[in-house]
């Protein structure tokens, strides 16, 4: 019997990150926890109390002390999609919007704001049979994590791929102004100093820019095998 795993699955934005923690959670029987989403319900909360806005500035001060009050948790409903809730409040619609998108990396820089997401993170994962994925995961959150992975695609397949998700939930943006958004993330995800995204030293990394679904699966169960079997 193998030994259940903490798989952490980081790197750039809409490469497919939480598509694939989903699919290995639900083979595996595995918890799955999308990191982004918390670091989301932060900036909902913060755009709802007009605390993140382009014209008036951010006020780091009230986000950081709402922090400490935030209650974020996930629900698996009863088609088997995993839900994110914010205070009681199902929320995983409204996160997944381009006005989230464009001010999540902001919140997602404030120290305090990491530091207590993290610690939820942690908690949600000391049982292990966990897969989780962020940008921090195979590096802060989980540095002993038996497999990591840092997943990365070209820019254009990403933007697409990302534009036909928010075609899908009824949201129209262009492709260019998708693309300006993912690069804008990965640049100040990459260059915050705090956890900055980065691949683990030890992490596998995937590029799906030419590679099917099914195919990227298979590649990953095989990394699953060989790590399960070197634990024995
Ligand atoms: O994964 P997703 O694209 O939903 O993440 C949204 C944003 O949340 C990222 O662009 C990043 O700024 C932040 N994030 C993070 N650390 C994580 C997960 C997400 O900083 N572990």
């Amino acid at each position: 019997m193998y030994k259940p795993l903490t798989i952490a699955i980081d790197g750039h934005s809409s490469t497919g990150k939480s598509t694939l923690a989903k699919q290995l959670a639900m083979e595996l029987s595995y918890v799955y926890v999308d990191s982004g989403a918390m670091y989301r319900a932060v900036a909902l909360y913060a755009l709802r109390n007009g605390w993140v806005s382009k014209e008036h500035g951010c006020q780091d001060d009230a986000i950081i002390e709402a922090i400490k009050g935030l209650i974020i948790t996930f629900e698996i409903d009863s088609t088997g999609k995993n839900n994110t809730y914010l205070n009681g409040e199902c929320i995983e619609e409204q996160i997944r919007t381009m006005e989230v998108s464009n001010v999540v990396s902001h919140v997602a820089k404030l120290v305090p704001v990491r530091r207590r997401l993290v610690a939820l993170q942690q908690a949600m994962g000391q049982q292990g049979g966990v897969v989780m994925d962020g940008r921090d995961i195979g590096t802060v959150v989980f540095p002993d994590a038996e497999l990591k992975i840092f997943m990365t695609a070209s820019d254009m397949i990403r933007a697409q791929r990302r534009k036909s998700e928010l075609d899908s939930s009824g949201q129209e943006h262009s492709v260019m102004e998708v693309l300006q958004n993912l690069k804008s993330r990965d640049k100040a995800d990459m260059e915050r100093s705090d956890s900055p995204l980065v691949a683990a030293d030890d992490a596998k990394i995937l590029d799906n820019s030419a590679i099917s679904r099914p195919a990227q699966f298979d590649v990953v169960l095989k990394w699953i095998k060989e790590t399960s079997k070197k634990l024995l």
